[in-house]
């Protein structure tokens, strides 16, 4: 039998980061889930993969903004039966003016939708880099491409990781290694909910309401790309199929950068 190799998903406990991992392990890869939530959904999601797919799964709690929590999340996978796939998707929001910007507002999704990548894959790297082997999928928005109002940090990250998705691109073109980012445009998780339920709140409409002017506003194809889309996205990237693509990122989003 041939070894499943075995990927690792930042913020994996809801949204995009579950979608991915479950078509990662429906994919036939051992996965480690990471991020916060509800021990008890937590452990159900655990079992669910292990149970439906028959891979194993393993769980970290490391928190994404403390580079010392991140460096034993990444040693101990290694160690424990070693790494493949390293996907950087936990991200959090915080919408403001810039000059009402919190700073440690700031500060937060800066280390947590930016620097968290640089750290998984300063530690990931060499392990990939003795095997000859690796991929890193980096999960960014069309807000790497794009600017939107209100979202000063989030936009900062995001535009900061496409560029660390080409430089990791660049510096192991030749060791068998690619880097890439994801670009959604909007999938309904908790974080879209979030800032759905705060508009309706301010706009005293209902939350239907405010779903469908949120997509009007931006994106041509009014509908939601889904986790297990983007989860589908991430299998090709790993693919032998996929084997050269590296440095770039993929927009999906319902033709929202097209305009
Ligand atoms: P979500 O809120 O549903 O999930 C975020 C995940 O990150 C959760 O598992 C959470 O526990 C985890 N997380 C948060 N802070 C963490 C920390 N400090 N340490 C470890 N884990 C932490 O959000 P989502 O919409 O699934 O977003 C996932 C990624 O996709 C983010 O990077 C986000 O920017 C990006 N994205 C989302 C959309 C969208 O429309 N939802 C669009 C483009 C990009």
């Amino acid at each position: 039998a041939v070894a499943r190799k075995h990927a690792l998903v930042t913020g994996s406990t809801s949204g995009i980061g579950r979608g991915i991992a479950t078509a990662l392990a429906a994919a036939r890869y051992d996965i480690t889930l990471n991020g916060f939530g509800n021990p008890d959904d937590i452990a159900a999601l655990h079992k669910e993969l292990e149970t439906f797919y028959g891979v194993k799964v393993r769980y970290s709690n490391a928190d994404m903004s403390k580079p010392a929590e991140i460096k034993t999340m990444i040693e101990q996978a290694i160690a424990d039966g070693g790494l493949d796939v390293l996907v950087n998707n936990a991200g959090v929001q915080h919408v403001s003016r810039v000059e009402d910007f919190a700073d440690d507002a700031w500060d937060r999704v800066i280390s947590i939708n930016l620097s968290s990548a640089f750290h998984t894959s300063k530690h990931a790297l060499p392990h990939f880099q003795a095997k000859g082997w690796g991929r890193i999928v980096n999960i960014a928005s069309v807000h790497g491409h794009i600017g939107s109002t209100n979202k000063a940090a989030y936009v900062a990250a995001k535009h900061g990781i496409v560029g660390l998705t080409k430089v990791l691109a660049l510096e192991n073109a030749n060791q068998g290694i690619t880097a890439n980012a994801i670009c959604p445009g909007w999938v309904l998780t908790p974080l879209v909910k979030e800032q759905i339920e705060a508009r309706a709140a301010k706009n005293g409409t209902t939350v239907e309401h405010e779903t469908n002017a949120l997509l009007g506003e931006k994106q041509p194809m009014l509908k939601f790309t889904t986790p297990e889309k983007i989860g589908a996205t991430v299998v090709f990237l790993c693919s032998d199929a996929a084997d050269t693509i590296t440095g770039s990122s993929l927009t999906v989003d319902g033709g929202w950068t097209a305009q």
